[in-house]
């Protein structure tokens, strides 16, 4: 089975597009690690897209945050006006939708999928020791997370965690060999807002017979994304920052 691996897609509906078009043909079912909405001017468009595609979804914090079900105190000044605009906007069967995701994890075909760890769905995991306490949480040898915008993750390699690097910057795609002594915690990257210092799209792809993981870099239509952002008045730096990836 391949596994189309998309996170973090954050109501972008250029990039969603890139990703869709960039990986027809290499993979059997889709899966979304959450935050479908949030920062973006797409939120119906993208709420839709995973409704009629995604086999298996799991909440991100902007899901919550946009159908009442998180308090916006945690969020910063411009995740929370994004947040309230998003509530807005959101037709009655999206924001139901979003609202009624599964918390994770969520365990398919021998691997799971999270939003920030399997220890707590919000959690940044940003560095190998935050890595390593979760690891001991999953109940897979393999487990995509997102919420960290950062593509790469975690390897477990019976001794201690080592970082799994991005798709470099001149390339589009790199591989990743699953040696099954070893456990993961793979990022496929955010879709609709990276933050790893590379703009393109980002996600990934699972063969699962194969042992095998794809990450992949897209280029879209940032300047597309930027301008819709910009006529519905959300805050200006979140038109800014898709240009520089951060
Ligand atoms: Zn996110």
């Amino acid at each position: 089975m391949r596994y189309l691996i998309l996170s973090d897609i954050h109501a972008n509906w250029e990039a969603l597009g890139a990703v869709v078009a960039d990986s027809a043909g290499s993979f059997d079912q889709v899966l979304c690690c959450g935050d479908l909405v949030g920062y973006g001017a797409d939120p119906n468009l993208s709420v839709e897209w995973v409704r009629a595609n995604c086999a298996a979804v799991v909440r991100g914090n902007h899901d919550k945050a946009c159908t009442g079900l998180d308090d916006l105190e945690w969020f910063n000044p411009i995740a929370r006006t994004a947040a309230l605009w998003t509530a807005q906007v959101l037709t009655p069967e999206n924001a139901d939708y979003a609202r009624a995701l599964p918390k994770g994890p969520v365990t398919l075909g021998g691997f799971e999928i999270v939003h920030g760890s399997a220890l707590d769905e919000d959690e940044y995991v940003l560095g190998p020791a935050e890595a390593e306490q979760a690891f001991f949480y999953m109940e897979n040898r393999v487990e995509f997370f997102g919420h960290t915008h950062v593509q790469g993750g975690f390897l477990w390699n019976r001794s201690r965690v080592e970082i799994l690097h991005r798709v470099a910057t001149r390339s589009n795609k790199q591989l990743l060999e699953i040696d099954p002594g070893c456990a993961y915690m793979i990022n496929p990257g955010s879709i609709g807002q990276p933050r790893d210092g590379d703009p393109r799209a980002a996600y990934a792809v699972y063969d699962t017979d194969a042992g095998m993981v794809t990450y992949r870099r897209v280029a879209y239509d940032v300047a597309g994304a930027q301008k819709k952002i910009r006529d519905a008045g959300l805050p200006p730096i979140l038109a800014d920052r898709l240009a520089a990836g951060r």
